[in-house]
């Protein structure tokens, strides 16, 4: 037996969207501030800028993304990872300041902090793949001039929010999230992303939403988002066309010669593609739940597979799944993930030397390798699949049953091994 679908596959663009993109192209009006329209106070009523036509595709994107999510401000940008670093940078990070971050993400989030001039601090992860608290306090206590965090939902895994928070806010330290896989996900019922100061997001191809690239800053400060908006490549008096933004025209006079420009922008294009997925996130997430619950319904039991257990307020938004395996030696895991890949299951270890999410990979944000021994031991054996909307429930189960008698051979056989050294 083999699975033929393509992990590769990402999710389609609505006709709606892909209709709104020609239209656009056949009037050339790409460019978000091609739109005449400036708002105040008083406008915050979509229904009277879609009649009018007025608004830019962007400025309609990051009113109807903020208020999805409950936010005030919103900024779209070209990528989260451009999101990351005008938070960063709205925050007030300087030059050499220390950034706690995880040991465990993804490359685009230390190379926010780098380009941002900072110098991230790293801080283990446990067995769920989240940040481990005990050693946040020691990271802590150990760089008590660290100011800035940026928590990573690495893989849409949350961490204990209420208790990062409170650790947060006690240290005086200025917590930005990295949502970029945790869109739709939820923390004791509303959408993740309200425990930081900043949150930001991704529409890469495999996040919840699909513009190719793409991402957002979101935020109730007044002055961050005007930062963010300024920094994105906003000049002149084009805030005035923006939507979500403080209606505060003093505090953009007043940062405006102040914020260099880094021309981050996201395009009517790649709005037009993501605005009719909006309100379709929350079917979307279910029905990557339904196939996630029943991969892991499938693997939660099978010997030497351990699946993550999220906290308890935690409702996940996954479009891949995480396990560890057990007790199996380095060749033992190479071999699995080559006999699953022969029968068209690709698996990803995050711990190795072709990783991006490996931080042995990330040598351009430090001097000396961080110690991140616990990290190290859980994402050696770690393994990631992604799940693609194009599985059918038969397909997960055909998927779990290749990587249980794959992994169940690879067992047997040192077994066998085990009795003849011991018979001789
Ligand atoms: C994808 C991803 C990013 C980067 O997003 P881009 O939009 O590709 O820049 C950052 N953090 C995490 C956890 C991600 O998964």
């Amino acid at each position: 037996m083999k699975f033929a679908k393509d992990f590769k596959s990402p999710d389609p663009v609505p006709q709606e969207g892909i209709e709104q993109a020609i239209k656009l192209m056949q009037t050339g009006r790409m460019y978000r501030y091609n739109f005449n329209a400036e708002f105040h106070e008083e406008d915050a009523d979509l229904s009277l800028l879609d009649d009018r036509e007025i608004a830019s595709e962007v400025t309609k994107l990051e009113y109807e993304f903020s208020r999805y999510l409950g936010y005030k401000y919103a900024v779209a940008v070209n990528s989260c990872g451009s999101a990351l670093f005008l938070a960063l940078k709205a925050a007030g990070v300087q030059h050499e300041d220390k950034v706690f971050t995880n040991g465990f993400t993804f490359t685009a989030v230390p190379s926010s902090i780098v380009h941002a001039g900072g110098i991230p601090v790293y801080v283990e992860c446990n067995s769920n793949y989240i940040i481990d608290l005990e050693d946040l306090r020691h990271k802590i206590a150990a760089n008590p001039d660290a100011k800035y965090f940026i928590l990573s939902h690495m893989r849409g895994h949350i961490a204990e929010m209420d208790e990062i928070k409170a650790i947060c806010d006690e240290a005086g330290i200025y917590l930005i999230e990295d949502c970029a896989h945790s869109l739709g996900a939820k923390w004791d019922g509303k959408h993740v992303g309200h425990h930081g100061k900043i949150a930001c997001f991704s529409s890469q191809s495999y996040k919840m939403l699909n513009s190719g690239e793409g991402g957002f800053v979101v935020t109730n400060d007044e002055k961050a988002a005007a930062y963010c908006i300024l920094g994105a490549g906003c000049y002149e008096k084009l805030y005035k066309k923006h939507l979500a933004r403080p209606f505060n025209d003093e505090i953009f006079e007043e940062l405006k010669p102040t914020v260099p420009g880094f021309s981050l922008r996201m395009n009517n294009l790649t709005a037009a593609v993501i605005r009719p997925q909006i309100n379709k996130l929350e079917a979307k997430v279910a029905q990557y739940r339904k196939r996630y619950d029943r991969l892991i319904g499938l693997l939660e039991s099978v010997d030497r597979i351990r699946i993550p257990n999220p906290p308890q307020k935690c409702d996940r938004a996954p479009s891949s799944i995480q396990f560890n395996l057990l007790n199996l030696s380095t060749k033992q895991v190479e071999r699995f993930v080559k006999e699953t890949a022969v029968r068209g299951v690709k698996i990803a270890i995050f711990g190795r030397l072709d990783n991006a999410r490996y931080f042995k990979n990330w040598r351009y944000s430090f001097t000396e390798m961080p110690d991140l021994k616990q990290t190290d031991e859980i994402i050696s054996c770690a393994c990631d699949l992604r799940i693609s909307l194009s599985f059918s429930l038969e397909d997960i189960d055909t998927l779990a049953s290749i990587v249980k008698e794959v992994l169940q051979n690879i067992v047997d056989e040192a077994e066998q091994e085990k009795l003849l050294v011991s018979k001789v």
